[in-house]
């Protein structure tokens, strides 16, 4: 695992911040700096990306009038990692069939807004996931899934048949929510192990 001297950035203009900068933390080597993004101007210093949970509707409003949107985009496009959950992942999908939200199209997916329905359905559940040991323990709150998969993404993890995490290049998407827990196993895999040796 690499990481000494990197700039990870969670989008933190709405949604689960706090959590995903306390588990970067727990998944970090010594000398990671964790900065919280909410303005333009901020991505492009970032070695990774953490796009959080929340309210997808309102996320993509707010990464496009706050010209964050493109320095996502871009910094996808340079090939840098980037770990999207819930909300994350449907800004993150090509299509959420929404028009509410407009999609950043880095996951080459269709997404299934609250495929496990609302609020009281959340839910938690073992559940395996390729390059992990052991099940990680995910928590899902009315959590999306992903309907439609390009042939070149890689799907991680199913629940029930659907695919709920996926990787397409240097983007990793989970239906749910691993800042919720103290295992930082997805953090670590997503962006961490992800990283060049020095920044
Ligand atoms: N389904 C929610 C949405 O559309 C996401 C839920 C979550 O991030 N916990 O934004």
């Amino acid at each position: 695992m690499t990481g000494t001297g990197h700039r990870i950035g969670v989008v933190a203009v709405q949604g689960n911040v706090r959590e995903h900068v306390a588990a970067i933390e727990r998944a970090a080597p010594d000398g990671v700096t964790v900065v919280e993004i909410r303005e333009s101007g901020v991505v492009p210093d970032c070695d990774a990306l953490v796009l959080p949970g929340g309210e997808s509707t309102t996320i993509s409003r707010l990464l496009r009038t706050e010209g964050i949107d493109a320095e996502i985009v871009a910094h996808a496009d340079a090939g840098k990692p980037i770990l999207a959950t819930c909300a994350g992942l449907i800004v993150a999908s090509r299509d959420a069939r929404d028009d509410r939200v407009e999609t950043l199209d880095l996951v080459d997916a269709v997404v299934d807004r609250n495929a496990f329905g609302r609020q009281v359905d959340s839910f938690e559940a073992p559940l395996d996931v390729a390059g992990l040991d052991d099940p990680f323990h995910a928590v899902f709150i009315r959590a999306p899934a992903v309907d439609e998969v390009a042939p070149d993404v890689d799907v991680v993890a199913t629940w029930e048949d659907r695919p709920v995490a996926v990787r397409d290049g240097s983007i990793t998407a989970t239906s749910f929510h691993p800042e919720l827990t103290d295992d930082a196993r997805i953090h670590r895999l997503a962006l961490f192990d992800r990283l060049p040796a020095t920044a």
